[in-house]
């Protein structure tokens, strides 16, 4: 089992959103160790840092899940509770990750690479191109040239 948590401050409404498998309270520790030892890498940090007593944190189980549901529930809490310190990492993070990834890859669809016919076609294009008689033949026609290809690659080397 499961268990989605929220780990809070006494001083505002901000909010760490984890889940764990273990017991909460020990995943809890963790978190205070993760940070008295400066990892800071972790964004449950941004509420264990307001920690000034033993008792000013809290913690507190949202629900009990499933293995196969955890990421969504998880996912689920990040995104609908308020305050959450680690929303960037499922909103923000996600979103622009895949803003830049379909930037990249639009640029790399429209850029044109020579088929093998010779043929320069851009790169979303090329398995549709394959598939065409015009592809088919002018690789036949280049197939016929073969060997005066061959014969001219000899001379220049
Ligand atoms: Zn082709």
């Amino acid at each position: 089992m499961i268990t989605i948590y929220q780990i809070g401050s006494i001083y505002d409404d901000e909010i760490y959103v984890g889940s764990t498998c273990r017991n909460p309270w020990q995943r809890f520790c963790e978190h205070k160790y993760n940070f008295s030892s400066n990892n800071l890498s972790v964004s449950s940090w941004k509420i264990i840092a307001k920690s000034k007593t033993n008792d000013d944190l809290r913690l507190e189980c949202i629900e009990v899940c499933e293995e196969e549901d955890r990421m969504e529930y998880e996912k689920y809490w990040i995104k609908t509770l308020p305050n959450v310190v680690n929303k960037y990492k499922f909103e923000i993070d996600r979103e622009s990750y895949n803003l830049n990834y379909q930037k990249k890859n639009a640029a790399r669809l429209c850029e044109r690479i020579e088929c093998s016919c010779g043929k320069f076609i851009s790169r979303k294009n090329i398995a549709n191109h394959k598939k065409r008689q015009s592809h088919f033949k002018r690789e036949a026609k280049n197939n016929s040239h073969m060997g005066l290809n061959q014969e001219l690659s000899v001379e220049c080397a």
